[in-house]
């Protein structure tokens, strides 16, 4: 039979194929046809089961997103319209899914009377990662399939299951463990010979049995400590509870609403530019189509320490061969260790097996010998201690050492790379490759371009960044690069509002509740406040013209560095992570205001916040304005995957396009007086925006 054709009928099976490459999304146009085509295949006589396939390409990756907010979102059939239909159509339909099935392409594959999926199939409603939920029947349908706690979960975490978790839990009829579309067929002839019924979703029973009685107070209390105002969660509970309360019609209708309220809220709007900013992220845009990658083969990692460490797994993970190498043997073992730890924690929880975790450590091979390690390899990532002089010298070897071939990249976080670069006789090759920590799990990675840097080198690293499942973002060589640039700005205002009055747990908690993952204080603590010490010292020689408070060196100097000292500005108990208030950091924050005579004052929440953000935001608008970053959702993506912004507010620069430039600029005027109104410069371009009524882009 014709895969290719979209719609065939062979032995009384029709097979109705998805035609929207790449991915089969349900765009108005595939709606109508996929509509069309079931109708007619249901009303022929001679058919008397019909087979939905993705044919050779993925089953469908669900609404055409392009699409949301426009008229053909709205033009018939609409997605409830077309899935409707399916389930009420008088002859079996089966869905036969291959690749994967995602948001409204498993609500469609699930208002049908039977599924099959491939083993390696995913099955997934992501549509909460973009602020909204499943709204064309799926959060009624899915639990009427699955067990509520399960299906609660998936519509909430919004990551696929696979297919054999899937089978498991009832989403799918049968697995196929050859070719999808024979054991489709065979499954539709056993059906018809069966004489099986036409098993309508609708018309089952939700599954609450296993649920726990206070599933949903709990899923609603998770949600709203650990969310922001993530309205699109908290209505995917209620739309589970309707599941157990109403009618499937009147459910459909209760869901149906909140989708559509979903839509337009400021969250789902942010999450959306979200999605697709990450998608441009990856986008070059003054290199030529025709540059092709470099093959990486193997990789080598220059100093096993906390980052080393963590940068190992991520090759580890992604099958990718890395030598990782320390000048001590100590080094080398503490790192080996680092990355044990985060294997066997994987195993423990459940997300891979032991025999994996022997197959991903066998993927790093630690040595102390440098030149045996680079002879041959493809990329080396240098990850050893912050200074440019060692830094240097480990790229004069590397030079002399590595293939011609080879990309040299640095993983330094304030250093200048063009700097490191010139030590070197082939500065087209060296690259900033900037993970944060810790670095298998922070999905940003800055990719850093030289002045030198080769379009061929540059593309090279974006692509990896891809394999290593890292979103980067490119920027050019400045203090800092796009993301602790801005940090510094942030952090500053943090400390002179602490010597104009705040605590540190009101600047914190207010942050916090403005979204932020952790308030700046406390991440502090978290990272250690000697890396933040040595930048100021650092800073204090360099840019002399910039104010700075000393508060935070205060604290340093009582030898209170974080959670690793046990204190830092906050105090911990031993082997706890939980902050208490200490009154000795409160002391020496206050003998602080007296000794530079700063009035105390009470500062607003609102005050804070602005303080922050607006540091922020203005020092984003001079990093586009020399060009350091691409674009202003460049931005974004670094804030929102890489320092704890809130995805819901979209990003520092959307957030300031959603205030307005003229307010923003108005209100940095207004912190010109004062105390810390020196360092407040607003950025060309703002004002040149904001003089225009435009935003930034
Ligand atoms: P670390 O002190 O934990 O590790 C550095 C390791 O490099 C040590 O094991 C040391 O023995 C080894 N080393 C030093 N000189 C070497 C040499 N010449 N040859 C081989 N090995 C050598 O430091 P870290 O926190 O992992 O940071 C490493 C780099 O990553 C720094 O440039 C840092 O700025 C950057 N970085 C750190 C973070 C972070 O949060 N820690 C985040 C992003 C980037």
């Amino acid at each position: 039979m014709d895969m290719e054709s979209a719609y065939s009928v062979a032995e009384g099976i029709a097979v109705v194929t998805f035609q929207n490459p790449p991915v089969n999304s349900l765009s108005a146009l595939q709606r109508r046809s996929l509509q069309d085509q079931l109708r007619h295949a249901a009303a022929r006589d001679d058919v008397s089961a019909i087979i939905l396939t993705g044919g050779a390409r993925p089953f469908c990756g669900g609404a055409e997103i392009r699409e949301f907010n426009t008229a053909a979102q709205l033009s018939s059939p609409t997605m409830p319209e077309l899935i409707e239909g399916c389930d009420t159509l008088s002859k079996p339909l089966i869905a036969a899914i291959g690749g994967f099935a995602f948001g409204a392409g498993l609500e469609l594959a699930m208002a049908m009377h039977y599924r099959i999926a491939g083993a390696d199939a995913k099955l997934g409603l992501p549509e909460v990662t973009f602020g909204f939920l499943p709204g064309a029947g799926g959060t009624q349908r899915l639990p009427r399939l699955v067990p509520m706690e399960h299906a609660a979960r998936m519509m909430l975490s919004g990551s696929p299951v696979d297919a054999a978790t899937a089978h498991r839990q009832g989403l799918v009829d049968r697995l196929s463990d050859g070719d999808l579309f024979d054991d489709a067929l065979s499954f539709a002839r056993q059906l018809v010979a069966e004489g099986a019924p036409l098993r309508r979703t609708s018309q089952l029973r939700v599954r609450m049995d296993t649920a726990p009685a206070d599933l949903f107070d709990q899923l609603r209390d998770d949600i709203n400590k650990r969310y922001l105002s993530h309205k699109g969660k908290l209505h995917i509970v209620d739309c589970c509870v309707a599941a157990t309360k109403l009618s499937f019609e009147e459910g459909r209708q209760f869901e149906r609403a909140r989708f559509l309220e979903l839509l337009e809220t400021p969250e789902s709007k942010a999450l959306r530019y979200n999605f697709f900013a990450e998608r441009n992220a990856a986008k070059i845009a003054d290199v030529s189509a025709d540059v092709r990658p470099r093959n990486i083969r193997t990789a080598a990692i220059v100093g096993a320490g906390t980052m080393g460490a963590g940068i190992a797994v991520c090759f580890a993970n992604a099958g990718i061969r890395v030598a990782l190498i320390d000048a001590s043997t100590e080094g080398l073992e503490r790192g080996m260790s680092i990355i044990r730890g985060v294997f066997d924690a994987d195993v423990v929880k459940g997300r891979i097996s032991a025999d994996e975790r022997d197959r991903r450590l066998a993927f790093v091979a630690p040595t102390v010998s440098l030149p045996s390690a680079v002879s041959d390899v493809d990329l080396v990532v240098e990850a050893a201690f912050e200074q440019l002089d060692i830094k240097q010298q480990i790229f004069r070897e590397l030079d002399r050492l590595a293939p011609p071939h080879a990309i040299l990249a640095t993983n330094t976080s304030m250093l200048d790379i063009d700097a490191i670069a010139a030590v070197t006789s082939r500065p087209q090759d060296v690259v900033g490759m900037h993970f944060f920590s810790p670095a298998h799990v922070m999905r940003l990675l800055e990719v850093v371009r030289c002045r030198m840097t080769s379009d061929e080198v540059l593309i090279t690293v974006m692509q990896i960044a891809r394999k290593l499942r890292k979103t980067a973002v490119m920027s050019r060589v400045c203090d800092g690069f796009i993301g602790n640039r801005m940090l510094q700005r942030y952090l500053q205002q943090a400390l002179f509002l602490l010597d104009e009055g705040c605590t540190v747990e009101q600047i914190d908690s207010a942050m916090e509740r403005f979204g932020m993952a952790m308030g700046p204080f406390a991440v502090g603590d978290l990272s250690g406040l000697d890396i933040g010490w040595s930048i100021r010292k650092r800073r204090y020689v360099e840019r002399p013209d910039m104010m700075y408070s000393r508060v935070a060196d205060r604290i340093c100097e009582a030898r209170r560095l974080g959670q690793k000292s046990g204190k830092g500005w906050y105090r911990y108990e031993q082997n706890s992570r939980k902050r208490i208030s200490d009154p000795e950091a409160a002391a020496i924050v206050s003998a602080y205001r007296q000794e530079i005579g700063v009035p105390s004052r009470a500062v607003g929440e609102h005050e804070i916040v602005d303080r922050l953000m607006l540091a922020l935001i203005n020092e984003g608008a001079l990093i586009l304005q020399e060009g350091v970053a691409q674009r202003a959702s460049d931005i974004d993506v670094v804030y929102a995957t890489g320092y704890g912004f809130p995805v819901t507010r979209g990003g520092p620069m959307y957030y300031a396009n959603t205030l307005g430039l003229d307010t923003v600029l108005t209100r940095i005027r207004q912190f010109q007086s004062g105390y810390q109104g020196g360092q407040w410069q607003p950025a060309e371009l703002l004002v040149k925006l904001a003089q225009r009524g435009a935003r930034f882009e």
